[in-house]
């Protein structure tokens, strides 16, 4: 993979930046999705954020590199630390990592997220945790898709502000809210593998010599929800 051949699953976030948008990715890595939103002329203004010294050098090299030192801009810095208000950024992607540090990142980045009018992100795991976020900090989801690649299973999350309250029940917050209404191949067969995965954990917890009371009773109620949902 590189800018000129991203991963599906980046290619898939990149699809929904939309023309003219001033972006920020966060968690670059090498910039290969910032470098590619510009190639692709999607965006003349991204800033490439990337906590970590090696993948920083890497982003800068890159965009060195690709002559794109004008367009994507690598900053060394924590999350939602790498922007301020002269950037203007208005859409903002977090692919590869875990919700749990997605939902940190923008957490703690919040005084950042005023002009912002789309995010993508794209939780390798913790998607639940992510819409519950989206949700108590009024970001409706508008799209949503999930694909495989390489033996794993990605989804892909975009929400926009809203100053309309949302609420999303149990099932739209774990299954997501779109994705639980089409379905199809990946999604079913996603969940068919946790179901099977969760089902062989219950059954050791229930033969514990002290088997986890509480902990069972969640993976129950979790198991009748997939069943409920795949059939
Ligand atoms: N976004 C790329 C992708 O989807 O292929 C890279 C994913 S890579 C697994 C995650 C990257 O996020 C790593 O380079 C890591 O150093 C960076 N990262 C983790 N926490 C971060 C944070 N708080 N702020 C900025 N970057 C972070």
């Amino acid at each position: 993979m590189d800018e000129h051949h991203l991963s599906q699953r980046l290619s898939r976030v990149a699809a929904y930046v939309q023309p003219g948008s001033r972006v920020a990715d966060i968690g670059a890595d090498h910039a290969y999705l910032a470098s590619a939103l510009v190639l692709e002329k999607k965006s003349d203004y991204v800033v490439a954020g990337e906590v970590v010294k090696g993948p920083y050098q890497n982003a800068v090299d890159e965009v060195q590199a690709q002559g794109l030192t004008g367009q994507v801009h690598v900053r060394l810095a924590d999350g939602l630390a790498a922007i301020g208000p002269a950037d203007r950024v208005d859409t903002l992607t977090i692919a590869g990592m875990g919700g749990s540090l997605i939902t940190q990142i923008l957490d703690s980045g919040q005084d950042k997220l005023a002009g912002v009018k789309r995010l993508i992100l794209q939780p390798n795991v913790g998607e639940e945790r992510l819409r519950q976020w989206l949700v108590n900090h009024r970001f409706q989801i508008n799209a949503e898709e999930i694909l495989a690649e390489d033996g794993h299973t990605y989804e892909i999350i975009v929400a926009e502000p809203t100053i309309i309250p949302i609420q999303y029940d149990e099932r739209e917050l774990v299954f997501g809210p779109l994705l639980i209404e089409r379905q199809g191949t990946v999604f079913e067969q996603k969940w068919q593998e946790v179901y099977q995965r969760e089902a062989v954990a219950l059954t050791q917890m229930k033969a514990a010599t002290t088997p986890p009371v509480d902990k069972i009773r969640q993976f129950e109620h979790r198991l009748a929800l997939i069943k409920e949902v795949i059939g």
